[in-house]
């Protein structure tokens, strides 16, 4: 187990912990740390009570070398007041034997005071983003020395309704900064906020408590559109019985919707939906209703997922593709009952071959091809998101095939040998689409050079 004695953190700081008895890092000050330490972006996702304040705090002060600023150099934004006492509690504890300046503003008092004791200058500011907006269109707080923003307890701050006032103070803020941002969860208006003023940061949590990779069977269908993706989870849910407790993912809200509508038609009531724009009533009513076996299935996207506290899930099952191989992963760590395998079945269009590659590239493994049944019947119609490709969004980064490892190649040829062999599974395929994809990428890769 790591202590603090491996952050190798200055005299004064270490003494302070050392004072306060703690000994060991908390896991997601452990993960958090070096990625602090580097600069980079970061979205931590950790609830109050795992350590995450010191966990933004530490590398922040491992740094810390003295200037001679009036305007702070590091902002923390909370979402209520008594977080900002909290936080800045936190701060003196640990800058005791440093020489910081730290303040704490919040809304609800006088706010002269405040003006006053910004203007005597201050090193880490503390504060809620109603008060550090008024303050800052004032003239009074200036973010020309910021070099670390915090964004604690994102998603409570959305929540609270502060998503005004927050993209005001970032459109304030010059671009060179380094994000720190902390969320319980990662609901979809933090995804927003971090789609519109942020470039990917890092992501760090804890490891997903989902089922180990190697009791997840993972199957493929090869499917030309959304549409016969539906006539294919139709006859599935139909022809095996086996799929008892479904967890259907789809890419955003507005698809959830639409599938829920299609399966409707021939399951009715036997699946719900949770996704940001129903009450909070009707998503615990819809997983009560789940939990107790009432619901066969539920449809949601990547976002809604992470705050669901669901098990026992026979299948997972990816209408579409997962944007980012680490969301694939989280998706199908869901599956898997005690002692059994999880089964995780993935429909892949066309469009969506980068992402299956990502996906395989991070797992170091294929996944089983299996061809579609003949009975399925193929739509020709495509809905509005797959005719104009630009607008899809495509996080996963590019892969270059080449660049796999030889273990890939290696378990990729053991793979084939054991799909071609696997009766009533896998067909041989004289030309897989997926190959012709990747074909298709390197000769335009060859024609730009
Ligand atoms: P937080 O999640 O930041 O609200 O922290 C929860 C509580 O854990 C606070 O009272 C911290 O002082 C305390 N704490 C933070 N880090 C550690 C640690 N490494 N060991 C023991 N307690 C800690």
């Amino acid at each position: 187990m790591k202590t603090f004695q491996d952050f190798d953190l200055p005299k004064s700081l270490q003494k302070a912990i050392d004072e306060l008895g703690f000994v060991n890092p908390t896991p997601i000050q452990e993960k958090s740390f070096s990625v602090i330490l580097s600069g980079r972006d970061m979205m931590g996702i950790a609830q109050t009570g795992t350590g995450k304040t010191f966990a933004y705090l530490l590398p922040i002060l491992k740094q810390w070398k003295f200037q001679d600023n009036e305007s702070p150099r590091v902002l923390i934004l909370v979402p209520t007041r008594e977080l900002v006492v909290q936080v800045v509690e936190e701060v003196e504890k640990l800058t005791k034997y440093l020489s910081v300046r730290s303040l704490g503003i919040f809304g609800g008092v006088n706010i002269n005071t405040q003006r006053k004791n910004l203007a005597d200058g201050v090193d880490i500011l503390v504060g809620t983003p109603g008060r550090v907006m008024d303050l800052s269109l004032d003239g009074v707080l200036r973010f020309d020395n910021l070099q670390k923003l915090v964004i604690d307890e994102f998603d409570e701050i959305l929540n609270l309704g502060f998503r005004v006032q927050l993209t005001s103070i970032l459109s304030m803020m010059k671009s060179k900064r380094q994000n720190i941002m902390f969320s319980a969860t990662m609901t979809e208006d933090v995804d927003d906020v971090l789609d519109e003023f942020f470039e990917f940061p890092e992501e760090v949590s804890l490891a997903p408590s989902g089922t180990p990779l190697e009791q997840i069977q993972q199957k493929l269908y090869h499917i030309p559109n959304f549409l016969t993706k539906i006539n294919l989870i139709k006859h599935i849910l139909s022809t095996d019985e086996t799929t008892d407790r479904v967890l259907i993912f789809v890419n955003n809200k507005k698809l959830v919707d639409v599938a829920f509508e299609l399966l409707n038609e021939d399951f009715p009531d036997q699946f719900g939906v949770i996704h940001s724009n129903k009450t909070q009533n009707y998503r615990l009513s819809t997983m009560a209703n789940f939990q107790n076996s009432k619901l066969r299935g539920i449809i949601t996207t990547d976002v809604m997922a992470r705050g669901l506290d669901i098990s026992d899930i026979s299948h997972v099952i990816n209408l579409q593709f997962a944007d980012s191989p680490e969301k694939y992963m989280h998706r199908i760590g869901r599956t898997g009952r005690a002692d059994k395998e999880g089964i995780a079945i993935s429909f892949v269009a066309p469009y969506e071959e980068e992402q299956h590659l990502a996906a395989e590239t991070l797992m170091n493994k294929e996944i089983e091809v299996f061809e579609m049944p003949e009975n399925i019947e193929v739509s020709e119609k495509r809905l509005e998101f797959e005719k104009d490709k630009r607008r899809f969004k495509s996080i996963g980064k590019k892969i270059n095939t080449d660049e796999r490892g030889a273990a890939f190649h290696e378990k990729k040829d053991k793979n084939k040998k054991v799909n071609l062999g696997g009766p009533g599974k896998t067909k041989p395929r004289k030309t897989a689409p997926r190959n012709r994809a990747v074909e298709a990428k390197k000769a335009a890769k060859r024609k730009k050079k």
